[in-house]
């Protein structure tokens, strides 16, 4: 049904704008792009948008050039469809959500459970393992071909959402359209490098720095980091150094759920959190309890209060979850 709604509305509109999710991460990413070539090869004209600029690391990207960052000059810019990718409410693509308006219709695809579907035309897929996963069966619905570029953007994606093929959204599904996507040639060892390995040097010392303080409940089913931004030395958590702490974590033993409070760079008194868990957790339902939402396995919020105080607050909720 939704399938069949995105690719009329691909079909009938010339002029698109693409956005996704503020912490772009390589499903965003390669579904933007993904999805700009796809549009292209027909004919049509694309631009992508975003709220954040493109994240270090993913230049690798086949023409992550034309990934712009979202300025004041771009209000009132017209176009045929608003397409929103990766993104389970409009709030999460920041100030470039009000450029819908220059935009006769809205088109929502994603695969988060947590999807609100603002859109007019919703294509939300809580089954697929990642956004790319839905632009290919994109390129299938509208028969349009692949080359080394797209199937580049889809597998990063995919690899990026899954883990490298190892979190429970990983199904036959996922590897039989990553197997399809390897006949066009990506350098799949380049990309996982990109993806998983390019790590700063600086990072690491931080990593080091951090992972000493991890904590566990006392049943031995909670593992977290309470990250104050001196222990930053007040830089940005890269997402590559909060997957690396989440994936330390989760690796214990019996460990059911794992996470992060962070304080909030840019906005004092606020705290973001990462959840993610084995599988039995629904970590989705807990971030929503506090105005987030995600994934089963992977979720996320936002939090106003104390560094402490939302850590036990959190902390409380998700041993109720365990009982
Ligand atoms: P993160 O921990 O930020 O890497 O997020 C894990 C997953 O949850 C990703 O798929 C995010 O897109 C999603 N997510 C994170 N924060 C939110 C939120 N506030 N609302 C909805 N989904 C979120």
């Amino acid at each position: 049904m939704g399938l069949k709604k995105a690719t009329a509305c691909i079909r009938r509109n010339k002029r698109f704008l693409i956005t996704a999710h503020t912490n772009l991460e390589g499903d965003a990413l390669g579904s933007e792009l993904g999805f700009y070539h796809l549009v292209r090869s027909m004919g049509k004209e694309a631009v992508i948008i975003n709220e954040d600029s493109l994240p270090y690391g993913y230049e690798f990207m086949p023409q992550a050039s034309v990934i712009k960052k979202f300025n004041k000059r771009l209000w009132g810019m017209k176009f045929d469809c608003f397409v929103i990718l990766d993104c389970s409410d409009l709030k999460r693509c920041g100030d470039v959500a009000r450029l819908a308006s220059g935009a006769k219709t809205t088109l929502n695809i994603d695969h988060h459970i947590s999807n609100e579907k603002f859109a007019d035309i919703n294509w939300v897929d809580p089954k697929a393992s990642s956004c790319s996963e839905l632009i290919y069966r994109l390129y299938k619905a509208l028969d349009v071909p692949f080359d080394r570029d797209t199937a580049t953007a889809l597998y990063t994606g995919i690899l990026a959402d899954t883990g490298s093929f190892r979190y429970t959204n990983t199904t036959w599904v996922t590897h039989k359209i990553a197997s399809e996507l390897l006949k066009y040639g990506p350098d799949v060892s380049a990309i996982y490098r990109n993806v998983f390995e390019n790590s700063l040097f600086s990072d690491l010392k931080l990593l080091a720095g951090i992972l000493p303080t991890i904590k566990r409940d006392a049943s031995g089913r909670i593992a977290w980091f309470e990250i104050e931004n001196r222990m930053l030395k007040h830089r940005q958590l890269h997402l590559d150094l909060s997957e690396r702490l989440l994936s330390f974590a989760r690796s214990i033993k019996d460990i059911k759920v794992a996470v992060i409070f962070k304080e909030n760079l840019k906005a004092k008194g606020e705290i973001r959190i990462n959840f993610r868990s084995q599988g039995e957790v629904d970590v989705n339902r807990i971030a929503s309890f506090f105005g987030g939402g995600g994934h089963k396995t992977a979720s996320g919020a936002t939090v106003k209060g104390k560094l402490k105080t939302v850590a036990r607050k959190v902390l409380a909720r998700i041993k109720e979850e365990l009982k």
